[in-house]
């Protein structure tokens, strides 16, 4: 006869030493011994966010020790409530390589969304409650209460989302430190100003810190990881490493442990803005702080002087964060400080974050990483112009830019004709006749 294998979470599973069948996918596609990632899971290195209730999920791991991953923020709002239009945008940023959604809806019938996700996408679905709370109700934030912020959470956890955003980092003393300390951005998270202010107009505590436990029974029941959210990270360089930053990291490390004791899932929620030199040692510190879980970075966006490219900012930072040990980026928009990003602002931010996360990859050796360049690099020296297409990391625009220049030689391309250094090293090795001028 079977035995019965009974755990609640993956972590739990891992720690009893049952390999799940959710284990078993994330090792096949990595590439690891499932014992290894096992090991990984049980030390909460590794997390699996996978939702008891998340029926279409194809589930994926999150770790430093694993490739990169990447995070979509899409969801209806005031200018967007059509929900088949917003599924298409998810089914594109699925298709394009996006390992995980953020529904951060903020209009309309939000849990209709959100439980159209869990039945329809394959994808690691996050959310953040706090902002959720606002819309559904629908009172002046004063008002709403304790237990009305955390039944948000339940219902969140019950729809199947496999990772929540909460922001339980900014407490009274971590509110006061950031009061006292003056910055040039204030607090520039969302859910973080919105708890933030929650506080300052009723004088209570911070309801999912003061009720931590609470959140994690919760969490520990449909296995949410919680992605401990980090109100005050660096909204400008100046700010960047600051004493608020630092200050909430340090509670967010008590948070983890805490997390752990209950067999919790954790991430961690990270910068922000910051010059690439602060990057690693704050990677270092914290693995240090919170024990090596896995953290997830919003950026970093190395300059504040790019509006309309921050997808190039933040990939700088996070190809630099994620050599160094962050394990999940937030996709950037060239949008950002700007608008609503539309269809192509969030192609051209997946496709920042996914070369910032593939370099990050090729520069911390995950097995197999730069295959993939070097069959680019084989068919650029075939100029086998089909071959670099199908291997491009966004064909269609590949393809638009060679057929908008023909060359006058097939084999070349418009940016150096009869000099292509690529065609005539090819013909000179094979013992040709090289003359350029006159060809
Ligand atoms: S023409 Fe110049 S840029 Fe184009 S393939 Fe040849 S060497 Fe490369």
């Amino acid at each position: 006869m079977e035995a019965v294998v009974s755990y609640t979470t993956q972590m739990d599973a891992a720690r009893q030493g049952i390999v799940t069948p959710e284990m078993e996918i994330v090792a096949a596609k990595e590439n690891m011994g499932v014992e290894k990632l096992r090991e990984l899971i049980a030390k909460g290195q590794v997390i699996i966010p996978a939702n008891k209730n998340h029926q279409a999920l194809s589930p994926n791991g999150i770790g430093s020790a694993l490739k990169t991953k990447i995070n979509v923020n899409l969801g209806t709002s005031r200018d967007c409530v059509d929900l088949d239009m917003e599924m298409e945008k998810v089914n594109e940023a699925v298709a394009m390589g996006a390992e995980a959604i953020m529904d951060l809806s903020s209009f309309g019938d939000t849990q209709k969304f959100r439980r159209k996700l869990t039945a329809e996408c394959p994808a690691t679905i996050g959310t953040v409650p706090i902002y959720d709370a606002v819309v559904y109700y629908h009172k002046p934030l004063k008002d709403i209460t304790t237990e009305e912020w955390l039944s948000i959470v339940e219902m969140h956890a019950k729809d199947g989302v496999d990772f929540l955003t909460i922001h339980c980092g900014i407490n009274k003393s971590t509110a006061k430190r950031f009061k006292d300390a003056k910055r040039l951005t204030n607090i520039v998270s969302r859910g973080g100003s919105i708890i933030f202010a929650w506080m300052e107009m009723t004088g209570k505590e911070n309801p999912f810190y003061e009720n931590y436990d609470w959140v994690l029974d919760i969490c520990r029941k449909y296995d949410v990881t919680i992605s401990l959210g980090d109100a005050c990270r660096p909204g400008c360089i100046e700010d960047a490493s600051d004493i608020s930053q630092i200050e909430e990291l340090v509670t967010l490390g008590e948070l983890t442990k805490r997390a752990w004791e209950k067999d919790v899932q954790v991430m961690i929620e990270g910068p922000g803005h910051m010059p690439l030199n602060q990057i690693q040692a704050n990677m270092e510190i914290q693995k240090t702080i919170c024990k090596g879980a896995p953290f997830y970075v919003l950026g970093p966006l190395v300059t504040d002087i790019a509006p309309g490219y921050d997808h190039i900012t933040s990939a700088i930072g996070g190809a630099v964060a994620a050599t160094y040990g962050a394990s999940f980026l937030c996709y950037v928009t060239p949008a950002e400080h700007l608008r609503l990003p539309d269809l192509n602002d969030v192609k051209e931010g997946i496709i920042a974050a996914k070369i910032a996360a593939h370099a990050a990859d090729i520069a911390k050796g995950i097995p197999g990483a730069s295959d993939w360049d070097k069959k680019m690099s084989t068919a650029r020296k075939k100029l086998d112009w089909e071959e670099m297409f199908d291997l491009a990391i966004d064909p269609e625009k590949a393809r638009r830019y060679r057929e908008s220049a023909r060359p006058e030689k097939e084999d070349t391309c418009s940016m150096c004709g009869n000099f292509c250094a690529v065609k005539n090293m090819n013909r000179i090795l094979d013992g040709e006749i090289v003359s350029i001028f006159d060809e």
